[in-house]
């Protein structure tokens, strides 16, 4: 076959599970624009995962999506933990790679000059309860806070997955650039000197789902489930105060948590939006639907960024999936927070301690009193005032940091750079 030399041939590695794709052909995206058409990009993924991104608007013609297997072995019943697809797709994982990038240079005829794959931050060691004062700047985390995948590495309990993850930290630094989704501005500065001094390079490019300043409000009338006209109503009756309810894409959180949730809902009288999957609304206590529906909404899908952006929203109960919190920091919103698993631990302790903006359940689980307790405290109490005040100061920052004047413009050019 002949090989080009002259064309430059970036093959973009998906960890194609929950909402990551996103972000990172939001990165390839904004590399295409940057670039001439003298770069390619090779976006591998799995079908489920690069089903959803073809049907993105104005894909640029030098970005081909290949589909390799997500490892699951034909007949095989997965049970009801993500982590199984995880561990099932690493295992596939080195000869799946291979084989899409065999496919990309076959279909391209170009070399790959460059790679950009998806990985994670971590950290280790044993007592859930050890401050993570030994990186500089996490003093404020916890052991308990990282994803239980990074905690069990080297324990009975090791999987794949937390092999993998362990292993980052010593393939992290041989990386040409580290490439983050978030503001160098949010994160401490001693985390950021730090990792800086252990990395070649290490990029902050601002949040990858996003384009700021967001777009003006959409006219309710185009919004498929009803759920801005509904907020404009709502803010007419009682201001400020609805609280948005969504735990993402991934999380399904146990029934007895559910039941929880509309029960501290219906008892704390606020009005509500939830963003509840459909095959979920079966756990809902008796009747409650019909008692709330003056007062709440629930939808399968809810437009989050423009629900966060309403001024009638008061208080976000969230998963704390990342998108959904750098959704809401650029919205100011006040946050009730309950991790599952993964960076949500580490991005609820974010929220409640270092930036001020929200507050954790009780107990690491919702009860309905545990959680009447927090949307009284966010909604009515002085301290959710003062954390309002911090989300709206939040808010500033990343707006000026997504700006021109923003480290993150500089940082993409020096990205851009590298990658051409
Ligand atoms: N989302 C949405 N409407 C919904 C529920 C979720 O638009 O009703 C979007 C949300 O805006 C976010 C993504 O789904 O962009 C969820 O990503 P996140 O990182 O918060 O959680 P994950 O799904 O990865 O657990």
């Amino acid at each position: 076959m002949k090989i080009s030399q002259e064309k430059k041939h970036v093959a973009v590695f998906v960890f194609p599970f929950g909402s990551h794709p996103v972000p990172l052909l939001n990165l390839v995206l904004k590399l295409a624009h940057a670039t001439t058409n003298n770069l390619q990009f090779s976006f591998i993924g799995t079908e489920h995962s690069n089903k959803p991104l073809l049907s993105k608007p104005h894909l640029p013609d030098n970005i081909k999506f290949y589909s390799v297997s997500d490892g699951v072995p034909e007949g095989h019943v997965l049970g009801n933990h993500p982590i199984e697809r995880v561990n099932l797709f690493l295992e596939a994982g080195p000869e799946n790679l291979q084989k899409g990038i065999d496919m990309a240079v076959a279909e391209t005829k170009e070399r790959v000059t460059c790679i950009i794959a998806d990985a994670f931050k971590c950290a280790n060691n044993s007592d859930t309860n050890t401050p993570l004062d030994f990186i500089p700047g996490l003093s404020k985390m916890r052991v308990e806070d990282l994803p239980e995948d990074v905690i069990n590495s080297g324990s009975e309990e090791e999987t794949l997955f937390s092999k993998t993850l362990a292993s980052l930290g010593s393939v992290l630094p041989q990386a040409e650039e580290v490439v983050v989704n978030f503001f160098v501005e949010l994160d401490p500065t001693s985390l950021v000197h730090d990792m800086r001094s252990k990395l070649k390079c290490f990029l902050y490019v601002g949040f990858l789902t996003l384009s700021l300043p967001l777009p003006p409000l959409p006219p309710s009338d185009t919004d498929a489930t009803g759920c801005l006209s509904w907020l404009d109503h709502k803010k007419k009756k009682n201001g400020g105060s609805v609280a948005y309810v969504s735990f993402g894409t991934v999380v399904t959180p146990p029934p007895h948590e559910i039941v929880a949730v509309a029960e501290a809902l219906e008892a704390s009288g606020f009005p509500f939006l939830w963003s509840l999957k459909e095959h979920l609304k079966d756990l809902l206590p008796r009747g409650f639907l019909e008692r709330t529906s003056e007062n709440g909404k629930v939808v399968a899908w809810a437009p989050q960024t423009e629900v966060l952006g309403h001024g009638s929203v008061g208080v976000f109960v969230t998963h704390c999936g990342c998108n959904s919190v750098f959704e809401n920091m650029c919205n100011g919103v006040p946050m009730v927070c309950r991790p599952f698993f993964g960076d949500h631990g580490l991005t609820g302790r974010m929220v409640e301690d270092v930036w001020e903006i929200g507050v954790r359940v009780e107990g690491g689980v919702f009860t309905k009193d545990g959680l009447v307790k927090c949307l009284r405290l966010v909604l009515v109490e002085e301290k959710g005032k003062r954390m309002k005040e911090n989300a709206l100061k939040v808010k500033k920052t990343v707006l000026d940091a997504a700006g021109p004047q923003g480290k993150a413009a500089q940082d993409f050019k020096t990205l851009v750079e590298v990658v051409t």
